[in-house]
């Protein structure tokens, strides 16, 4: 188990490309951190450079409290494992999983037990003599999987690694690497673009972006407080598997209370809890934020006056199963999303009214990175420490 910590750190390509800027995190003694946002936003970047593949511009990178920015990637105790599996087609699965013991001169028996074991643990252990053509996409990331983990390296780097699998495997390898990692509790830096991936996986998550010219990190967080509390719109619209809904909008004041407005009519009422921070933005733009499932059809017991509702023309229903997606328009013309619990008679091409949950709510200043204005704040909470950090691993 190894500290990664990464101190101001920037890459810039070819002296104009900026890959990377500020990025700064510590990642502790066998927590498994996930950086992910969309392509071009620096992730590949920033692990390359952890493993010693890429120069590294600007700032530090320490394992274990030592430099390691001009130290040689074989030096730095770390493994990766690629999402094009890197194996050698000549070797069989035996020796492509030894082959990095073999440089090293372990003894053959050591090598054997180590391999051993690690086909064991990933249910490979009666392929070792095949060569990689023979075995199947999700077989051959599990030998590239074992090649890693028979190393007993002090950190783990994980580019992508399951983008090649189909939709099913995908699911099973990212479950097999989750108990993996429970199991070797082995310090673990994984880079997707799958925002599922990285809420299941992940101690902590790391949300990058690039839309401002450079990749740079926008928030650090468990995965449910990022998912809860995003700090600004772009966090807010990347994370869940069905888009939030956005509103736009002005705060203003009536019957000494704050209100969001839209020209075509709808006032809704803001909690007095949020009143503090909206005040400063009394008669000013904003976007309204909220989940599809923050929904409902009928009223929250906190939330239950009427400027807690939101009358809508139901379009379109979809079928998940427990929950529906409704598709509605609103009076004044937007579209939104709601995720209700599903009923066979829901009325398609009708008018209903939704009940708003308030505690699930997000004011966003306005443009694709406003800061969320209601949990602005969360920013300088502290990271949770990962469960098996806190029960004294
Ligand atoms: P991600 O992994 O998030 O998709 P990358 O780290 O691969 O992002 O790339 C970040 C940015 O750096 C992109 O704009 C990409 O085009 C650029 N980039 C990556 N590798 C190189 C390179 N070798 N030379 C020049 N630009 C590069």
């Amino acid at each position: 188990m190894a500290q990664v910590r990464l101190t101001d750190v920037a890459k810039v390509y070819d002296g104009k490309v900026r890959a990377v800027e500020d990025f700064s995190l510590t990642i502790d003694h066998g927590e498994f951190v996930v950086f992910v946002g969309p392509s071009g936003c620096g992730k590949s970047t920033t692990l390359r450079m952890i493993a010693g593949l890429e120069e590294i511009t600007e700032g530090t990178i320490e394992i274990d409290g030592k430099v390691v920015n001009d130290v040689h990637p074989k030096n730095r105790d770390i493994a990766m494992v690629f999402q094009n599996y890197a194996l050698y087609p000549h070797m069989s699965v035996f020796k492509n999983m030894a082959f990095g013991l073999t440089l090293r001169k372990l003894p053959r028996e050591e090598i054997q037990q180590r391999v051993g074991e690690a086909a064991q643990m990933l249910g490979i252990d009666d392929l070792l003599h095949r060569k990689p053509k023979a075995l199947s996409g999700g077989q051959r990331q599990r030998v590239a999987l074992g090649r890693a983990i028979v190393r007993e390296p002090k950190v783990f780097l994980f580019d992508e690694p399951l983008s090649n699998l189909d939709a099913k495997l995908r699911v099973t390898t990212r479950t097999e690497i989750k108990k993996l990692h429970q199991r070797l509790k082995t310090t673990t830096i994984y880079v997707t673009h799958d925002q599922e991936e990285a809420m299941t996986l992940g101690d902590r998550i790391v949300v990058m972006s690039a839309g401002r010219g450079v990749g740079r990190v926008e928030q650090v967080d468990t995965p449910l407080n990022v998912y809860r509390y995003p700090v600004n719109r772009f966090v807010g619209a990347f994370l869940g598997r069905t888009p939030m809904n956005f509103l736009p909008g002005r705060i203003e004041r009536a019957d000494s209370r704050l209100w969001f407005t839209r020209p075509g009519g709808l006032r809704l009422l803001m909690p007095e809890a949020y009143e503090e921070k909206l005040h400063p933005y009394v008669n000013q733009e904003v976007n309204l934020g909220f989940r599809p499932s923050a929904l409902a059809e009928h009223p929250f017991p906190k939330y239950s006056e009427a400027g807690y509702t939101l009358p809508v023309h139901t379009v379109l229903i979809e079928p998940l199963g427990k929950n529906i997606d409704v598709s509605c328009r609103m009076q004044d013309g937007a579209d939104i999303l709601a995720r209700i619990d599903a009923r066979d008679d829901f009325p398609v091409n009708a008018d209903i009214t939704f009940y708003l949950d308030m505690d699930h709510v997000h004011v966003f200043e306005p443009g694709g990175f406003g800061i969320n204005i209601i949990h602005a704040d969360r920013e300088a909470i502290a990271p949770a420490q990962p469960q098996h950090a806190a029960a004294g691993a």
